[in-house]
């Protein structure tokens, strides 16, 4: 009998490791060599020897790691290391965001990082309309998060949603109240930027998301001219204005300025009550970066992989249900998990910034109350009937 094939991917205390090429993927420690799936915090780390992520990510990547030592590959296009065919393939998460496709001796893996596909409805209307749309790639295990793996996540129509936060926002402007709308500043705000009525008023931005803008733009994504905030004189301006800011301001003296206004918070997380009011914010909008339930088994199952690892999220719930269609399931431990819309991971280091310190506070209450609903759904609901 053959020897069964080796694993592509391996976990080492760094990070997810390709033997045969000798490379990371997403490491949390300084490794050598780091291939880098997206720009997110957790996701790509400073400290790495040499880079390599898609050419749309390069803008964002500096903006966020400063001077890194950066190779670029067009999505689609292959290098051969230590004869590992190595490709990049979109992955619908944020500007940049790739799957990394490996292929060695016929066994051909994928791993995903993070990705964004609205499962419920195939309509490229539902794509996000800030990065290239998710690519299926055929393989034989696919490495997968699970961020909102779990049957209640189903993300609604984008269309309706940003209806609803246009409709926030003009009635906010017709009552002549400021609106400010709280998301994590990569990814999340220049979704909502792009996704607005900019017909309603003027937008101005928190000083942490406008880089990320910059970035955006001269990567060819049509995002509004957005001044700062603190740029802004006239404060009778903000009273038609939508103000888009990371979570970290809520509360904070910073928000002052705008006088009476109507507070929001945009993410996936906003879909459990309890987070809702948590958050203690006027309006919560459900919108993320990340697949929700139906989209995380579509994506699955596209990829036609007999094998599937979880690395992040609801690791339990998605094993046991990919074990349920007869794949072979399990799970690596990372250290992901702590950008906007995720879970925290293992490790408490893998939060650097205020900002997702602050976001980290709200994930962690909600964790809490869905794994609970994790459970009791595990065990009475089916699939196809759980959820709105
Ligand atoms: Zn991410
Ligand atoms: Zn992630």
């Amino acid at each position: 009998m053959p020897a069964p094939p080796a694993d592509l991917v391996v976990q080492r205390p760094e990070g997810l490791y390709c033997p045969p090429g000798d490379f990371y993927i997403d490491p949390w420690r300084p490794v050598d060599r780091a291939v880098i799936t997206h720009a997110h915090a957790d996701h790509s780390r400073r400290g790495h020897a040499h880079y390599l992520a898609a050419a749309p990510a390069e803008g964002v990547l500096r903006t966020r790691l400063g001077e890194i030592d950066l190779q670029t590959l067009a999505y689609g296009d292959a290098i051969d290391h230590f004869g590992v065919r190595v490709s990049l393939h979109p992955a619908g998460h944020v500007l940049g965001s790739a799957q990394i496709r490996l292929e060695w001796r016929g066994q051909v893996w994928v791993a995903s990082g993070d990705y964004y596909v609205a499962g419920s409805r195939d309509d490229p209307a539902e794509g996000n309309a800030t990065c290239d749309p998710f690519e299926p790639v055929r393989c034989h295990c696919f490495i997968t998060e699970s961020t909102f793996g779990l049957p209640i996540y189903r993300w609604q129509a984008q269309r309706e949603l940003f209806a609803s936060i246009d409709a926030w926002w003009r009635a906010n402007a017709d009552a002549g109240r400021a609106s400010l709308l709280m998301g994590y500043s990569f990814g999340k705000a220049q979704r909502i930027l792009k996704g607005v009525d900019r017909s309603i008023g003027p937008i101005y931005v928190h000083g942490a998301v406008e880089p990320l803008n910059r970035a955006y733009r001269a990567a060819g994504v049509d995002i509004p001219a957005t001044p700062l905030v603190t740029e802004v004189k006239d404060k009778a301006l903000f009273r038609r204005a939508l103000i888009v800011a990371p979570p970290s301001v809520q509360g904070s003296t910073w928000t002052r300025r705008f006088g009476e206004h109507s507070d929001a918070f945009a993410s996936g997380w906003m879909q459990l009550r309890g987070a809702r009011r948590r958050r203690a914010v006027d309006r919560g909008f459900v919108l993320s970066d990340h697949a929700d339930w139906p989209g995380l088994q579509r994506a699955i199952g596209a990829t036609g992989a007999d094998r599937v690892i979880v690395t992040h999220g609801y690791e339990a719930v998605m094993v046991r249900w990919l074990g349920d269609q007869g794949l072979e399931a399990g799970s690596f431990a990372t250290e992901y998990g702590a950008d906007d819309d995720e879970l925290p991971g293992g490790a408490s280091g893998a939060v650097a910034a205020s900002e997702e310190a602050a976001e980290r506070v709200a994930v962690e209450v909600s964790d809490a109350a869905a794994a609970r609903v994790a459970e009791a759904i595990a065990d009475t609901a089916p699939v196809d009937d759980a959820g709105t």
